[in-house]
């Protein structure tokens, strides 16, 4: 007897386990590691589903085992590497397995889906495929598909002579459209037309669409409808004419509709040439080892990238390529795209679930060779990959905020071991952790310090606000930035103003002398707290009244500061009335592909200024681009986070790589209230080293990453005094393993504590090592599933990116 190990979909701490269930014998070649299976679980008849993890020849269980339902994939979803992991994600990011494997796999498959299966392209003849489908274009898979049925349909799947389509359940008959062709030829189709009486207007267009597009039909009617403006009677006119004939055909999701000019390879500077030799060598030998490439901005870090994914193609190995956010990236993309073609599968949160799964599929079955995505590309289904790469490595979006919260960076790292290929992280401001693993050793480091053709970097200048002749009393441009903003308007080139959002709407600081007021115990800001009207550390709980003078300079002009983009871009249209700007922020970008559509206007210049939040600071590369402004550069440091200055340092870094990518030279204007900050100062010298020197100093006095390391647990409850109450359970439970060596801040009560009407308080604990600690952490997670704790959720989160 056959027994498989499954991983059931119940999220609880006792289910967390394999449960063993009995192979059918009809089942035994198709249920294997990876595929989906349903079961009995519990005493009653409650049907759920699971994965199988194993199969064994027998089973240590002394009882009479439950046999196996039914079996839903036909093939398995999931390799042998990806159920590895999950057993080592499950473990990293203290969540439960089953939540782990769900993520890895698209959307689609958790929804509720139908499974299809059509022919495969060249088997559409084959005697068993054509016995399996008789006549039909699709063949569903049921509950009721007999067990002999799915061993057949396992079996063709295995010869690669079928397709399995899953469609979300409500979209099923979108699988196929209607189509119109044509029996006859273009000569007998001109023959027809030149019979057409002259004024039958709306034939003629469409018997030329048919002659135009002859080579391309069957083509789907809504198609020809919408894009052609060919209306339906007029087909329906043609129809009756027998000029042509409507038919149902499969229905092709073609991925992204973005078709870049094929680029070819340029030849590379020193430095490209140095880090491509340097990583090729790696892939070559098979190393897993990690590289650092710490490069200014405009350096052709992409480059480097592109070569060594060339390199492991070449020896038919595959890559992977993550970046912080595909939408903010089309130019990114389109580079991938343009050198390797139909290879490349993009993931991105803009494709339809149905998309994503073609994707999928492509990488699965080994078509596509590159993938490129964001965060949970990660888990892509790459098979004997030889390169994985990750741009601005530095980027908090790499880590999940929900369950299981993984950093992608350490799931590379996994990937990257099991696969024995070299991990590329690229950044010109890396995480302080990453550029701290350098420093050790841990990482190699590969340092690009020049611009492509030596273009200089830009000239950054700093203004400051606080001087009266700066500060905003006629609105948020410095008399600096408005010159400069003429000047690049009269020379006909495209400037980028930045409002810095982040932080917002707990900004308090003083107009005077730029201060920020921080907690006396953990050095950070605290956060302006709207139903205590107090001030408070989201770290410790320290709290305090808002103050109404500045303790610094005594000056009143204390108190909250922020405009937003709408009324900066009214002041831009009052000042320069003949400029036009774009605007790109959550407002104007909801829609989807409205992203993509303003970077291309602005590329195309067809404004002159672009104004945004964060969005438009990352990985622009437009030649007119010669000025940056940044409105604001003060509300990332007053973030109530412990990266406040990094965050800073990087977005100011980012943003004003953006001027002077091409011949004309780069000007970058930072308006700031805390003009002698090291993070403003640091940034506006593009001088990486000295600020990664002097933030690791204040991080070692202060204790934290990457001298520590901290994990984030929070508990919530409907009931506040319930939630306050258990916090201080968990408290207790943490000091009881903790050494003196530790540090435990909190209970804290987190900023929007009100959320899904719960209250939420926090606990941070910062350590150098506690060999305790995670098994303690597990125990914490099995007790909180007690009846006594009810309506309590904890949540642990390693390594935050941020905390609030
Ligand atoms: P980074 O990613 O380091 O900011 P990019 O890779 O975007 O830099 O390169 C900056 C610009 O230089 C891009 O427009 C790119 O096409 C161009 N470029 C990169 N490498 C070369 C090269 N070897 N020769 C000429 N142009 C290059
Ligand atoms: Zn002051
Ligand atoms: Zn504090």
């Amino acid at each position: 007897m056959s027994v498989a190990a499954v991983i059931v979909d119940v999220p609880t701490m006792q289910t967390n386990r394999p449960f063993e269930y009995e192979i059918p014998e009809a089942l035994n070649d198709v249920v294997v590691p990876g595929v989906r299976v349903e079961v009995g679980f519990g005493r009653g008849k409650r049907k759920i589903q699971g994965f199988v993890m194993e199969v064994k020849d027998s089973s240590d269980f002394s009882g009479k085992l439950k046999p196996i339902i039914r079996v839903i994939d036909v093939k398995p979803v999931l390799s042998k590497e990806m159920i590895d992991l999950s057993y080592w994600l499950a473990d990293r990011t203290y969540s439960f397995q089953i939540s782990c494997l769900q993520t890895m796999l698209p959307n689609v498959m958790r929804a509720k889906y139908k499974q299809f299966i059509e022919a495969a392209p060249g088997f559409e003849d084959d005697s068993q495929v054509q016995a399996l489908l008789q006549n039909h274009l699709f063949v569903e898979l049921t509950n009721d598909t007999t067990d002999e049925k799915i061993k057949e349909i396992a079996q063709l799947k295995r010869q690669n002579k079928i397709n399995i389509e899953y469609v979300v359940e409500n979209q099923a008959n979108s699988l196929t459209r209607q189509a119109i062709t044509t029996d006859l030829n273009v000569n007998e189709i001109s023959e027809k037309k030149s019979q057409l009486r002259s004024n039958a207007k709306a034939q003629l267009k469409l018997y030329d669409f048919l002659i135009v597009h002859h080579d391309e039909l069957p083509i789907e009617s809504s198609e020809i409808e919408k894009k052609f403006n060919i209306t339906r009677p007029t087909l329906k006119t043609a129809e009756k004419n027998n000029i042509l004939k409507f038919i149902e055909i499969t229905k092709r999701r073609t991925p992204v509709g973005i078709h870049p000019e094929q680029t070819n390879a340029p030849v590379l500077t020193d430095e490209q040439s140095q880090a491509v030799s340097t990583i090729n060598d790696s892939i070559d030998n098979h190393q897993d080892k990690t590289f650092l490439i710490e490069g200014v901005t405009g350096s052709g870090k992409t480059e480097v990238y592109l070569q060594t994914i060339s390199r492991a193609i070449a020896q038919d190995e595959t890559a992977l390529m993550l970046v912080p956010e595909i939408s903010l990236t089309p130019q990114m993309v389109n580079r991938v795209i343009g050198r390797f073609g139909n290879q490349v599968a993009v993931l991105h949160s803009g494709l339809s679930s149905g998309e994503r799964y073609d994707e999928w599929t492509r990488i699965e079955d080994g078509v596509a060779k590159v993938v490129v995505g964001a965060r949970s590309a990660v888990f892509a289904p790459l098979k004997n990959i030889g390169v994985i790469i990750i741009d601005e490595e530095h980027e908090g979006s790499y880590k999940q905020d929900d369950n299981p919260r993984y950093h992608a960076r350490d799931v590379a790292t996994w990937r990257a071991k099991f696969h024995k290929c070299p991990l590329v992280l690229g950044s010109a401001t890396p995480s302080l952790e990453s550029r701290a693993r350098a420093e050790k050793g841990v990482y190699q480091m590969i340092n690009m310090t020049k611009r492509i053709n030596d273009h200089p970097l830009p000239h950054v200048q700093i203004v400051d606000m606080r001087n009266s002749e700066n500060s905003a009393v006629k609105g948020d441009f410095s008399p600096l930035l408005q010159d400069n903003l003429w000047r690049v308007l009269k020379r006909k080139e495209q400037a980028i103003v930045l409002l810095n959002r982040r932080g917002y709407s707990s900004f308090i600081m003083c107009r005077e002398c730029g201060f920020v007021l921080k907690c006396p115990n953990c050095d950070v800001s605290l956060t302006y707290h709207k139903n205590l009207g107090r001030m408070k550390c989201h770290y410790c709980g320290h709290e305090e009244p808002v103050p109404h003078v500045c303790p610094n300079c005594k000056s009143k002009k204390i108190g909250f500061y922020g405009t937003g983009t709408e009324n900066i871009e009214k002041q831009l249209n009052e000042q320069f009335p003949d400029a036009r700007v774009l605007r790109m922020d959550v407002d104007t970008t909801r829609k989807k592909g409205a992203h993509a559509a303003i970077i291309e206007k602005f590329g195309n210049h067809e404004a002159d200024i672009l104004l945004g939040t964060q969005m438009i600071a990352k990985g622009l590369d437009f030649p007119d681009v010669t000025l940056v402004g940044v409105v604001n550069a003060d509300t990332t440091l007053s973030i109530s986070d412990y990266r406040a200055s990094e965050r800073t340092f990087q977005l100011l870094t980012q943003v004003s790589g953006r001027a002077g990518r091409a011949d004309k030279e780069g000007h970058v204007i930072i308006q700031t209230y805390n003009p002698d900050h090291y993070a403003i100062k640091d940034a506006a010298k593009q001088d990486y080293e000295t600020f990664f020197k002097q933030e690791m100093y204040l991080r070692h006095q202060s204790g934290y990453t990457p001298y520590y390391f901290t994990t984030l647990i929070s508990v919530s409850h409907q009931d506040e005094g319930q939630a306050l109450k258990q916090s201080y359970w968990l408290k207790k439970q943490l000091q009881s393993v903790l050494s003196d060596n530790s540090v435990l801040l909190g209970p804290s009560p987190t900023m929007i504590s009100r959320k899904q009407n719960k209250y939420f308080y926090q606990i941070i604990v910062k350590y150098k090592q506690e060999p305790n600690l995670h098994q303690k952490l597990l125990e914490i997670l099995s007790d909180t599933q007690a009846e006594t704790k009810k309506g309590f959720t904890i949540a642990i989160d390693n390594e935050p990116q941020h905390i609030d």
